[in-house]
């Protein structure tokens, strides 16, 4: 989509640090860290928000999950525990409409969260 900023930096429009790639999947690091580990891992496909998922998105999903926690094994902090979160629509806090999940490792990470 065009004027997504996820979109551009899939586009490489937008610098990003990126951590992995794969044909459907980008993972790069958040530009505002709240971890010592805070990722971004999200579908090259422009779906907005969680519920805008169709059956079909089903299988790009699970590769998005199965991504962030292959990575999270691979680079060493999931023995310590992390999170993969959502923050679907703007009253979860969801600034940037483009499916992302936040994977945050690296400190205790308390529950619930805010
Ligand atoms: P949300 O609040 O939508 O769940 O999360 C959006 C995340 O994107 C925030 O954690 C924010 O720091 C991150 N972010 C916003 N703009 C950029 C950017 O230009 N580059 C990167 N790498 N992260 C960004
Ligand atoms: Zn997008």
């Amino acid at each position: 989509m065009q004027d997504c900023l996820f979109c551009k930096i899939v586009k490489k429009e937008i610098p990003a640090d990126i951590v992995y790639e794969n044909e459907r999947v980008l993972v790069f690091k958040d530009i505002n860290p709240i971890a010592p580990v805070h990722l971004l891992v999200i579908p090259k496909k422009h779906i907005s928000t969680l519920t805008d998922m169709d059956k079909e998105d089903t299988l790009l999903m699970g590769q998005v999950q199965l991504t962030a926690a292959r990575l999270a094994v691979e680079m060493g902090f999931a023995e310590g525990g992390f999170r993969l979160v959502n923050n679907c629509g703007r009253g979860a806090g969801q600034l940037v409409m483009h499916i992302h999940y936040h994977l945050l490792a690296g400190r205790p990470l308390s529950w619930p969260p805010g």
